[in-house]
């Protein structure tokens, strides 16, 4: 039985007075919440209060992005060490605006999750297909190549400490969210290639979070599917009651 993630991307929102009254209201609501692992994904600047405020709680906190050194000239960056030392114990890792707006590639990806993976934190590596790249069908495609990409040169045993993240980017932040069939069919896609790249008990044992306009009404859908373990929710993370309802679908 693979436990559920609901894991929430801040991306750039919440100065640290928001970032600590999301907490005030959101703890009492996931107060019981034991059935899944909680990740919120705050910026960097907000990490150590989001660290504070979750002290105590099961609700674990992780970086949106990492750089795959650990320390150097490198102006602007943040390394696995440096969030596992702040408190984090999760990692996203080549989000598709990381991909869209600063180039990250595969291989970006690939060196990242080993940084994390070297620094105990738990990788949730995004991948995903364009809009463009569905409607010309080649959405097995695409996934094959981020999935293979990002993963290659894993042992099994880094592998089975990292989770992926299925994310099409045409549903994110678009409240145009994929069908539960159509999220668990690239779900089973990936599933296969975790099959072919690693084991059969790697590709059972491995969560896949569906991403892209999560809500509270269309989770429980969502989760119905036997192949979808989880959540990554942007925008309908940021409100407390509305993350707190996803959580406890
Ligand atoms: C995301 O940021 O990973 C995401 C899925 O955003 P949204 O839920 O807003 O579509």
């Amino acid at each position: 039985m693979r436990r559920p993630i609901l894991a929430g991307n801040w991306k750039m929102y919440k100065n640290i007075t928001e970032t600590c009254a999301f907490f005030e209201k959101f703890k009492p609501l996931v107060a019981t919440s034991t059935h899944c692992d909680i990740v919120i994904c705050p910026t960097f600047v907000n990490l150590q209060a989001a660290v504070e405020a979750t002290r105590d709680t099961t609700i674990d906190i992780g970086g949106q992005n990492l750089f795959w050194e650990k320390e150097g000239a490198y102006t602007g960056e943040i390394s696995g060490p440096m969030l596992k030392a702040v408190g984090c114990k999760w990692v996203l890792v080549a989000h598709s605006e990381r991909r869209q707006y600063f180039g990250e590639t595969n291989e970006d990806a690939r060196k990242k999750i080993v940084a994390a993976l070297d620094a105990g934190l738990t990788p949730i590596y995004c991948i995903g297909e364009k809009l463009d790249e569905r409607q010309a069908e080649r959405t097995h495609e695409v996934l094959e190549t981020q999935f293979h990409g990002g993963t290659a040169r894993l042992t099994m045993e880094q592998f089975s400490r990292i989770v992926i993240a299925y994310e099409p980017c045409w549903a994110i932040g678009t409240g145009k969210v994929a069908t539960p069939e159509m999220a668990a069919d690239a779900h089973r896609y990936i599933r296969e290639q975790v099959r072919k790249s690693f084991s059969p008990e790697a590709a059972s044992a491995c969560r896949i979070l569906y991403g892209g306009s999560v809500k509270p009404d269309n989770i429980r859908g969502l989760m119905a599917q036997p192949e979808i373990d989880g959540g990554l929710v942007g925008g309908a993370s940021l409100d407390p009651v509305s993350f707190a309802s996803i959580v406890n679908f």
